[in-house]
C-alpha cells in the first residue's frame, strides 16, 4: 500500500505554477528521498502534499485517500510534517516540551537516548541535534502514516544527521511509516533510502529505485550542478 501518491500535481503560490506535472509514490514501510538544487521545488512540493497551499492541478492521495483537506486536518489523519525549524519550544525543558506535545515520553527516549539526560534543561539550551531529537520524536511516536522530512540535517554535525536518517528508516522498517525526505547530503541519504527521485527546475526529471540511484549518483550530483 502506498502512504503517498501524487499524480499530475502543479502547485505554487499564485495562479503560476511553481512545480509541475509532479508524479512520486512513497510506499508504507519506506523511505524516499526527494533531491535538487536550491529553488528546484522541493520544499514547494513537501508544502503541497501536506496541505500548507494548495494544488493547481492533479492530486495528493495519503494512505490511498485522495484529500483536499487543510494541513490541520491531514496532521490529524496521520502526516506529519518536519523541517530543520526545530518545532521545539526553548523556554520548556525537553520533558516539558513532550508532556505538552501529549506523547509517551519512555516512547521517545527509546528512540533517541541521547534526551534522557537532558529531561531537565530548557530546550533552548541543548543543541541543534538534540532539539532535532526532540521535535523528530515528538513527531515520530505519534504514530503517523506519513512523515514528511525537509532538511531537518540542516546545520546539523554529520553523525547527528546519522542518528536522524537511522531513526527515520528503523520506524520505516518496523511500523510501516512511510517517509519523504527532502537532504541535501545526498551521498549519506543513499545509506538510508528505498527511493530516489530528483528534481530540476520545478519537474522531477529522475525517478530511480535505489539500486539505479547508487549507480547514477553522478547524475543525481549533476541536477545541483545545472540548477
Ligand atoms: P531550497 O532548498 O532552497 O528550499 P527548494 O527546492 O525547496 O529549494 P522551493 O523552496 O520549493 O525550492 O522554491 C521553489 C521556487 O518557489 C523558488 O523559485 C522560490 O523563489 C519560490 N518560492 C518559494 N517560496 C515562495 C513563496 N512563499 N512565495 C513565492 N514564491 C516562493
Amino acid at each position: 500500500m502506498s502512504a503517498l501518491d501524487v499524480i499530475g500535481m502543479s502547485a505554487g503560490y499564485g495562479t503560476q505554477p511553481v512545480v509541475e506535472n509532479i508524479n512520486l509514490t512513497v510506499e508504507s514501510g519506506t523511505v524516499t528521498a526527494l533531491f535538487g538544487a536550491n529553488g528546484a521545488g522541493k520544499s514547494t512540493t513537501l508544502k503541497a502534499i501536506s496541505g500548507a497551499i494548495g494544488v493547481l492541478a492533479g492530486s495528493v492521495a495519503i494512505n490511498g485517500s485522495a484529500t483536499t483537506a487543510p494541513l490541520y486536518q491531514r496532521a490529524r489523519n496521520g502526516l506529519s510534517y518536519v523541517t530543520e525549524e526545530r518545532s521545539v519550544f526553548k523556554g520548556l525543558t525537553v520533558e516539558e516540551n513532550l508532556r505538552v506535545g501529549g506523547v509517551d515520553i519512555p516512547t521517545v527516549l527509546a528512540l533517541f537516548p541521547e534526551l534522557e539526560k537532558r529531561l531537565r534543561i530548557k530546550a533552548g539550551l541543548i543543541s541543534g541535534g538534540e532539539q532535532q531529537m526532540l521535535s523528530l520524536g515528538r513527531a515520530m511516536v505519534r504514530g503517523p502514516n506519513l512523515i514528511l522530512a525537509d532538511e531537518l540535517s540542516l546545520g546539523l554535525a554529520p553523525l547527528v544527521v546519522t542518528r536522524l536518517f537511522k531513526a527515520l528508516r528503523t520506524a520505516a522498517s518496523e511500523t510501516g511509516l512511510g517517509v519523504l525526505l527532502v537532504e541535501q547530503h545526498v551521498r549519506k541519504a543513499l545509506d538510508y533510502v528505498d527511493h530516489v527521485y530528483v528534481m530540476r527546475r520545478g519537474r522531477v526529471e529522475l525517478d530511480l529505485p535505489i539500486a539505479k540511484a547508487k549507480n547514477r549518483i553522478e547524475d543525481i550530483e549533476n541536477a545541483y550542478l545545472s540548477a
